[in-house]
């Protein structure tokens, strides 16, 4: 019923997160509330770390990837990880390096970057590109030559593998809006190019082919078609990859109906699988590259919302209602993302109570979960939603006015305020 290993049950009857009783933190910090265990971020960045140490080429290492979750005070941790981390917009580059990460250390993506976008990366010293298209290649050829550089970078090649996740998530299909695809011949057009250019210079190929992917097969299938590519290129140009950025994409269990996986065992198959490819085309081993997002902060965080009561229809449904809802966590509402919830304030009760829990905005969407068990809540019960670490935050917005939480950290039995609940003058500081 825990689902995660950093949640607990105390004498209260209350969850705990990393030792530390949810009800007194939504008490002290107000509610809604998001909830990072520092000390399993670390953990799962270990697991990372250890396991490509163990079983990549050498100098293969993780990038975090941002977009699951950005903020100022997220970076000194992965940073003290030994993690590298991907960056997606000025927003995500400007966040980092106010946190005190090395830009040199970010790997910059995207499919649509302006010029202004690569000055202001440029300009910061940003590590590496990872070229999503011609014209951004072009482009930044022209303006890294301005500022008097030659830029790393990577090129993001399309391998056309569906790794039959949901729709919205899966970006390695030929058709796929991001990278320049290997079949139809343009991405070795793309490699030669490349070649060409001055200020560029040329280190691999990224490729990202989706996200909560559970099995190993799908990656084995990118390695293939990636060390394919690079053996064409090196045969057709002479262009010799040394890196292969693999992206992210490890799945993340959010209810007892999911999978889990071992995300060490897989990175030991991948790493296999390569070393022997590699050995059959005697292609010298590239640094393999990861960027995990979700792996990284998912189950690591929770929310705590404040439950408003329940409403029964007789004969058709029980609705719980909470004190957020769409503006902190759209992912039901998006892709029907399912969570588990618990009654924080009654864990010691029976969870039986049938209901469908929704938010307070004005928008029938507005739902965190459908058709679930709970413990029947009353007015002003802690209802806790698990593993909001990943794609909450980062996507939470204003709908109906409503601001954002705000988010602590808990590590070693002490917690504290890194992102500050959104007050009303903070909605309308832009408007003029
Ligand atoms: C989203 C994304 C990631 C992270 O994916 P997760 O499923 O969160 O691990 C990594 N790389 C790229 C290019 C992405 O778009």
């Amino acid at each position: 019923m825990l689902l995660y290993e950093n949640l607990g049950i105390n004498e209260s009857g209350h969850l705990t997160i990393g030792g530390m009783d949810t009800v007194l933190l939504a008490e002290e910090y107000g509610n809604p509330l998001y909830v990072m265990d520092e000390d399993q971020i670390r953990r799962n960045c270990r697991t990372y770390t250890r396991a490509m140490q163990k079983y990549l080429p050498e100098g293969s290492r993780p990038l975090y990837a941002g977009k699951a979750l950005c903020f100022k005070g997220l970076y000194p941790v992965i940073q003290s990880e030994g993690f590298s981390a991907d960056v997606v917009s000025p927003g995500e580059i400007f966040t980092a390096v106010a946190g005190g990460f090395d830009p040199a250390r970010l790997y910059y993506h995207g499919t649509a970057k302006t010029d202004w976008d690569i000055r202001y990366a440029i300009k910061n010293g940003v590590g590496c590109f990872i070229v999503d298209n011609y014209n951004e290649l072009e482009a930044l050829d022209r303006i890294a030559g301005e500022a008097g550089i030659c830029q790393d970078i990577l090129l993001r090649i399309t391998v056309g593998i569906d790794p039959h996740t949901q729709e919205k998530i899966n970006t390695g299909r030929i058709d796929s809006q991001f990278g320049i695809a290997v079949d139809t011949g343009q991405a070795a057009d793309f490699v030669s190019r490349s070649m060409e250019l001055l200020n560029v210079n040329l280190l691999g190929y990224h490729s990202h082919i989706g996200s909560q992917i559970f099995e190993t097969q799908p990656f084995m299938d990118q390695v293939d078609k990636l060390l394919d590519f690079a053996v064409e290129m090196r045969e057709k140009y002479g262009f010799t990859a040394e890196i292969f950025n693999l992206g992210g994409g490890f799945g993340v269990q959010y209810t007892e109906n999911d999978p889990t996986i071992s995300i060490e065992s897989n990175i030991r198959e991948i790493g296999e699988h390569i070393r022997c490819g590699c050995e059959e085309y005697s292609f010298p081993e590239p640094v393999i590259l990861l960027e995990p997002g979700r792996s990284i902060v998912a189950n690591a965080g929770l929310t705590l919302y404040k439950t408003t009561g329940i409403k029964e229809i007789n004969g058709y449904l029980n609705y719980v209602t909470v004190d957020g809802g769409m503006t902190d966590n759209i992912r039901f509402a998006l892709y029907k993302a399912d969570y588990t919830m618990t009654n924080a304030s009654r864990m010691h009760d029976e969870q039986n109570y049938f209901c469908t829990v929704v938010g307070r905005c004005c928008e029938s969407g507005d739902r965190i979960a459908e058709d679930i068990y709970l413990q029947k809540p009353e007015r002003g019960d802690i209802i806790a939603v698990l593993g909001t670490g990943a794609y909450n935050y980062s996507m939470a917005s204003n709908y109906n006015r409503v601001p954002k939480p705000a988010m602590i950290m808990v590590s070693g039995g002490r917690s504290r305020l890194v992102i500050r609940a959104q007050t009303f003058e903070d909605m309308i500081a832009c408007e003029l």
